[in-house]
């Protein structure tokens, strides 16, 4: 057990050629100290780049969560975290904030290893952790008990609802964003009161153990934020189960989180699940054609197509679609795949070589479903890629909505594009999926597409825009893509329990309305 909070060297095992070759190890974080697992066993972090390892990791299993959660569980019921000044927990939260900033450079170096992010997208995903926290820490000193004023009447009651915390939170997350999944789900539970277990993706756990870092150098109290990383079937699956914790915070596929639903019912937890997508981008015919095919590839390439609200369905009028095309294609072809350390590349790999796998079986679908290949389609023919789980960005066209690659989440560079003769067919097909998560339209007239954006059955639209998630802004899905929601006054709530407070005005037996009822007066 090592109580303090310093990254750890051990010698790579089997680097013979090199024995002194150092890497970095992290532990698991449980009721404020750094541990190995209870079983003593370790992963590796892979690099999706040059398939090296960027750490050895502790793996927690179910009983390394139940200790999490037992101090977890302890740190709420008797700790000082949940009774503590709004405003001290506020400057706690800050803090937070300013230690990512100030370690921005080292984290989205991390964060490019462990995840194959481009270093912009890295960047920029470090800055919003440090700024959506910042976010959280004003929730955090916010008033948030409100009057009933509709029900309060003077001499009779007063009425108020208190926000309370839930109390223990178990927060699981995926590998597309880890650092500011890792805020979206911290910031507004502790901002709430909980305390939390918080378990990052297999696939990239690097920058959440730093985050125990900062968070154990501030001085949080025991057992406030727990982080064990691990495997779902492992970890996953007894934080969501056990009976300690109240609340269950899920950013992850639709396929885990129906798991993870049926598996809180035991205990009627509470649920936030913030799950896969399908999102359709519709252009209409006065759309600025330069701007929409460049945020048509913005929507889609982001992250090589690893984000749940990417706009993996593009919706073009006949009329416009050849030249649409035209247009894509050409830009599609200039973009470099690369190091993703290299400010100049524009898509890294992606995650793993299952998901390589599972992208390119898709495209083979595709094809044999009847669409066709207009760019792209493979894994690059490129000697220095070849260690790089890479897929070339990748447009379909002759899609049909019914189509697998139209109705299933690939999570990769690949767009569907499917022509529309009307608006209602474009807004028919677009609601023709299991999810609805984001969405945007393309017009020079605002009217005209906010008319279209109010059909769209999605918890984001965005009119001329992509992929901006504000954290003052409610984010999460319609349909399969979800339930609740994450960011904003709505995501601070769903951290909380809504408690009526009735006080009694009327001081005096006769007043009462419930003598006549069952008690004699
Ligand atoms: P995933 O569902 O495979 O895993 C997500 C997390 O759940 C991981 O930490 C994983 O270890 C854990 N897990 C897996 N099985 C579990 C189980 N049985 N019990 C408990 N936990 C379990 O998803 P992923 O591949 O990591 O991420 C990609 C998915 O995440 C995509 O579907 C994407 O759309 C979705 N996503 C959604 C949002 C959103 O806000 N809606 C944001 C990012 C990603």
């Amino acid at each position: 057990m090592t109580p303090c909070a310093k990254k750890r060297r051990v010698p790579l095992e089997g680097d013979k050629k090199n024995p002194k070759k150092l890497m970095t190890s992290y532990q698991l974080y449980i009721n404020g100290q750094f541990v190995d697992s209870t079983s003593k066993q370790t992963f590796d972090s892979i690099n999706p780049f040059n398939q090296e390892i960027v750490a050895k990791v502790a793996r927690a299993n179910a009983e390394d969560a139940k200790l999490a959660i037992a101090a977890a569980r302890k740190a709420f019921d008797e700790g000082p975290w949940p009774r503590m000044k709004r405003e001290e927990r506020a400057a706690m939260l800050k803090a937070i904030s300013d230690k990512i900033n100030e370690r921005k450079k080292e984290l989205t170096k991390l964060e490019v290893d462990d995840s194959g992010s481009t270093i912009r997208k890295a960047g920029e995903d470090i800055y919003l952790s440090a700024r959506n926290m910042n976010y959280f820490s004003k929730l955090a000193a916010m008033e948030l008990t409100e009057p009933l004023t509709e029900l309060s009447k003077p001499g009779i009651s007063q009425n108020i609802v208190v926000r309370e915390p839930v109390g223990v939170v178990g927060a699981i997350i995926p590998w597309n964003f880890p650092l500011k999944m890792a805020i979206w789900k911290l910031g507004p539970a502790l901002a709430a009161g909980n305390t939390v277990v918080l378990k990052p993706s297999e696939l990239t756990p690097c920058t959440a153990i730093e985050l125990a870092k900062i968070i154990h150098e501030i001085g949080f109290p025991a057992g406030v934020v727990n982080i064990v990383p691990g495997f779902g079937n492992e970890v996953g699956e007894e934080i969501v189960k056990n009976p300690m914790v109240d609340k269950i915070s899920f950013t992850g596929s639709t396929a885990v989180g129906k798991r993870v639903m049926a598996l809180a019912a035991e205990h009627l937890k509470k649920v936030t699940l913030e799950c896969g997508g399908k999102s359709a981008n519709i252009v209409l015919e006065d759309a600025d054609l330069d701007l929409a095919v460049d945020g048509a590839m913005y929507a889609i390439f982001y992250h090589q197509g690893q984000c749940c609200e990417a706009g993996t369905r593009l919706f073009l009028p006949k009329k416009l679609h050849d030249e649409f095309i035209d247009k894509l294609i050409a830009k599609t072809k200039r973009l470099k795949l690369g190091d993703p350390k290299d400010p100049t590349t524009d898509l890294g790999p992606v995650i793993s070589k299952k998901q390589q796998e599972r992208v390119l079986g898709y495209v083979t679908k595709g094809k044999q479903e009847g669409a066709t290949v207009a760019v792209g389609g493979n894994a690059p023919n490129d000697a220095k890629l070849a260690k790089g789980f890479f897929v070339e960005p990748t447009v379909f066209t002759g899609v049909k909505n019914s189509m697998t690659i139209a109705q299933e989440e690939i999570f990769g560079p690949v767009l569907s594009v499917i022509q529309y003769e009307t608006e209602d067919e474009a807004v028919r097909m677009a609601n023709d999926s299991i999810y609805g998560l984001g969405g945007g339209v393309w017009s020079k007239d605002k009217d005209r597409a906010m008319s279209v954006a109010s059909k769209l059955r999605t918890g984001t639209v965005w009119i001329n825009e992509w992929h901006l998630i504000s954290e003052k802004a409610p984010f999460g899905g319609y349909k399969q893509s979800g339930v609740g929601r994450e960011l904003g006054l709505e995501g601070l709530k769903e951290y909380t329990e809504a408690k009526h407070v009735h006080i009694d005005e009327l001081g005096s037996r006769d007043k009462k309305p419930w003598y006549d009822t069952v008690v004699p007066k």
